[in-house]
């Protein structure tokens, strides 16, 4: 391990190195400096893709049950150390401690099910070929081969369960893994990395490399890693779709999700639970995920009695100290951010927007916000905010709510709060998103469901076994004479 006076080591091909340079991981809470984090010079990134494409075809070949034992160890572990994870992932990032912990129970589900799907993985499929003369004695076997290796690019927000949303199914599949974390939150990637230290998978088949965002072109273009998936902003997630049009790039980006009331939701337990939902998911984890509720578009015959309800719900998030078990709230990733969302807030409202609640910065951290009379041309009318705000919009009927949940360049999830089946199913139907979420916030995910957005929030679908899929290539090999 590394000692307390040097600098926080990364996983180069499995084992930890140290490199010529350092980055500091900064509390957004108190500005103190959590840790240093070595920095990999080019030639040791070189080593680790080298020993990835040196490995691959001996990782593919690795029996399923090894792969599936080395991801129950690492779900094993993250249960037995989950505390200390989940301390260190709101010291990094700022997340209360809340939904810190939150974090890893997934993240221990998402080993889980990898380890699952890895022994049901690639039982393949037997096709008789006879069905047209030439094909007799004839049968077509397939199996499903990893692509080669992955280059994983994980944002700021789920610092650990992102960067696992690639490692699993990875190693899952027999694919090795070269993984990005953010330069703002590099430790939990770096903790997972110690527990991968712990299987018996192959030398090269992960590394864990902060290489700065200056240097990852390089990474990006190499040829050796013919998959990449990366989730994060939408310019720089199609950048690099558009630099690599031949590789397979899976893009997880952002949104900017509506969650919809209808006429029918309408009892004042209805009214109140939409409220409550809504108020929180607007604003867990600062608003900083790309699920969260940044539109409430709410049917006019509810209107006036939901919204005073919306405001109480989110004047009463506890804010402050994201080491607190009771906070609900607790800064953006920097400073920069909350200024770049304040700037946002008071731009709309010179433009007329009114704010119903908060609108008010210090220093990291952004009131829970809520305005009404957006207007669409504004950035917060537009663009994913990624803060703690919400506007409010009423929609004159259930096709009305559609056609302003549409009104977006993004299409990630969309949450609609009905009891009527056959609306649920009409949503399903108009809603251009990958996920309609029925009687909740479209901040809700569980990770073995396929997950991805439309639009400009991305291309591919993650989720355990979806990931899998896009790792791998069906090849297909018939037998002749029999
Ligand atoms: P970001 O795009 O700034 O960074 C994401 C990752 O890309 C980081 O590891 C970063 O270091 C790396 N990176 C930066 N420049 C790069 C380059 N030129 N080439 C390759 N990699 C580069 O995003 P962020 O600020 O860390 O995260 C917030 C964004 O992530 C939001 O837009 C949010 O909506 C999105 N997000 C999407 C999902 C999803 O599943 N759809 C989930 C979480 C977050």
């Amino acid at each position: 391990m590394t000692s307390a006076n040097t600098p926080h080591a990364f996983w180069l091909a499995g084992r930890e190195a140290t490199g010529d340079r350092t980055l500091d991981v900064t509390s957004p809470w108190d500005g103190r400096t959590v840790a240093q984090v070595s920095v990999p010079a080019a030639a040791q990134t070189e080593e680790a893709v080298a020993a990835a494409a040196a490995v691959a075809a001996e990782f593919a070949a690795t029996p399923a049950h090894v792969r599936a034992a080395a991801l129950d160890h690492v779900g094993a572990r993250l249960a037995e150390r989950a505390e200390e994870i989940a301390r260190l992932i709101s010291a990094e990032n700022g997340k209360p401690l809340k939904w810190a912990r939150g974090e890893v129970g997934r993240c221990r589900s998402v080993f889980r099910w990898a380890a699952d799907e890895a022994r049901r993985f690639n039982s393949g499929t037997a096709q008789r070929l006879d069905t047209d003369a030439g094909g007799e004695g004839r049968l077509a076997l397939t199996r499903r081969v990893p692509r080669g290796p992955v280059l994983g690019i994980a944002p700021f927000n789920f610092p650990l369960n992102l960067c696992a949303h690639k490692v699993a199914p990875a190693i899952a599949v027999g694919a090795p893994i070269v993984l990005k974390p953010a330069p703002a939150t590099p430790l939990s990637a770096l903790f997972l990395g110690e527990l991968l230290a712990e299987t018996d998978l192959p030398a090269g088949s992960w590394s864990v490399l902060t290489v700065p965002n200056d240097e990852m072109p390089g990474l990006v273009q190499d040829e050796r890693l013919p998959i990449i998936s990366f989730t994060g902003s939408a310019p720089v997630g199609w950048s690099i779709l558009d630099s690599v049009p031949r590789k397979r790039v899976t893009l997880e980006l952002g949104g900017n999700g509506a969650a919809l009331v209808l006429g029918d939701y309408s009892s004042d337990a209805d009214l109140d639970h939409a409220a409550q939902r809504i108020a929180t998911f607007s604003n867990y984890q600062g608003g900083q995920s790309c699920i969260s509720v940044q539109r409430a578009v709410v049917d006019a015959s509810v209107y006036d009695r939901f919204l005073p309800r919306l405001i109480e719900a989110v004047n009463a998030q506890v804010t402050g100290d994201p080491s607190d078990p009771a906070t609900d709230v607790g800064p953006l990733v920097s400073e920069d951010a909350a200024r770049r969302v304040e700037s946002w807030v008071d731009e709309a409202a010179a433009a007329g927007a009114k704010i119903l609640a908060g609108g008010t910065r210090d220093g990291a951290s952004y009131a829970p916000t809520v305005l009404e009379n957006v207007p669409p041309d504004t950035r917060l009318g537009c663009e994913e905010v990624f803060g703690p705000v919400m506007s409010v919009i009423r929609a004159e009927d259930e096709q009305h709510a559609y056609r302003i949940a549409n009104d977006s360049v993004y299409g990630l999830q969309a949450g609609v709060f009905t009891r009527d089946v056959q609306a649920a199913f009409r949503a399903h139907r108009a809603l251009e998103v990958g996920g309609v979420i029925i009687g909740d916030v479209p901040s809700y995910r569980a990770d073995q469901m396929p997950y991805g957005g439309v639009k400009q929030s991305g291309v591919g679908r993650e989720g355990v076994q979806f990931a899998m899929e896009d790792y791998t290539y069906e090849r297909v090999m018939v037998l002749t004479g029999l």
